[in-house]
């Protein structure tokens, strides 16, 4: 059985002492982490407040990218080591944002994978297909290609600690969540291409996200499927009570 897994990605949204307020607010009214694990995605500079507030209960901490290098002269990146050093559990990497607007490479976020796993934390891996791909039907192609491309020379056992958000970009902050029929499919393209490359055994294990305009209305809907293990959630996020609400629905 695939424990559930429900991260906020808050993108570049509140202010350090928000963040502070919403971690005293929540961390301890989550579901026990034998039910789910509950994650909020921060910008960097909150990062150090947050796993504070967290110590000593379930909720656990992402960062929303990092660099492949651990130390060296590249002015303005964030070191996995260091993220690892703060006890941040997972680093979204590859969200379409950033793919878009700060034109990230399958190969670079690959790169990425691998550190943050040689520095003890978890990926979660973004892959995600255009409106564009997906009215052309291209989309089970598009979505093999990132995975494909992102898990290159990952281990086993790598693989099977991977979390994969599948948020299709058309319905990323647009209201138009896909249908959950549509989500439980590319999240099974995932699974199998995961398991044409690594095996049905990770491929059981891999946990899957579906990602776009989720929130408590809709989450069930998304988690009653058999391919979807969570979610990824934005807008959702960002308020106590509709974070905890997600949670909840678990
Ligand atoms: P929304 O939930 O705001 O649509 O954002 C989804 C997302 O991009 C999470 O990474």
């Amino acid at each position: 059985m695939r424990k559930p897994i429900i991260a906020g990605n808050w993108k570049m949204n509140l202010t350090a002492s928000e963040a502070k307020a919403f971690a005293e607010a929540v961390k301890n009214n989550i579901p026990g982490n034998d039910k789910v694990d509950s994650v909020i995605g921060s910008p960097a500079l909150f990062l150090e407040t947050l796993v504070d507030a967290a110590k000593g209960t379930d909720l656990k901490i992402a960062a929303q990218n990092c660099y492949w290098e651990n130390s060296g002269a590249f002015t303005g990146e964030t070191s996995p080591a260091a993220l690892a050093d703060l006890g941040v559990d997972y680093v979204i990497i590859g969200h379409s944002e950033r793919r878009e607007y700060f034109h990230e490479t399958d190969e670079e976020i690959n790169k990425k994978a691998k550190a943050i796993f040689a520095n003890g934390m978890t990926p979660i891996l973004c892959c995600g297909e255009s409106l564009e791909t997906y009215e052309a039907e291209k989309t089970a192609e598009w979505i093999e290609g990132q995975i494909t491309a992102g898990l290159a020379d990952l281990t086993d056992e790598q693989v099977s600690n991977l979390v994969i958000a599948y948020e299709p970009i058309w319905a990323i902050g647009t209201g138009k969540s896909a249908d959950a029929t549509i989500a439980d499919d590319i999240c099974g393209v995932v699974r199998q291409t995961v398991e044409k490359l690594y095996g049905g055994e990770v491929a059981a294990k891999v946990r899957i996200q579906y990602g776009g305009s989720v929130k408590p209305e809709n989450i069930a809907e998304y988690m009653a499927k058999e391919n979807v293990d969570g979610a990824l959630v934005g807008g959702a996020s960002l308020q106590t009570d509709s974070f905890l609400a997600l949670l909840d629905a678990v």
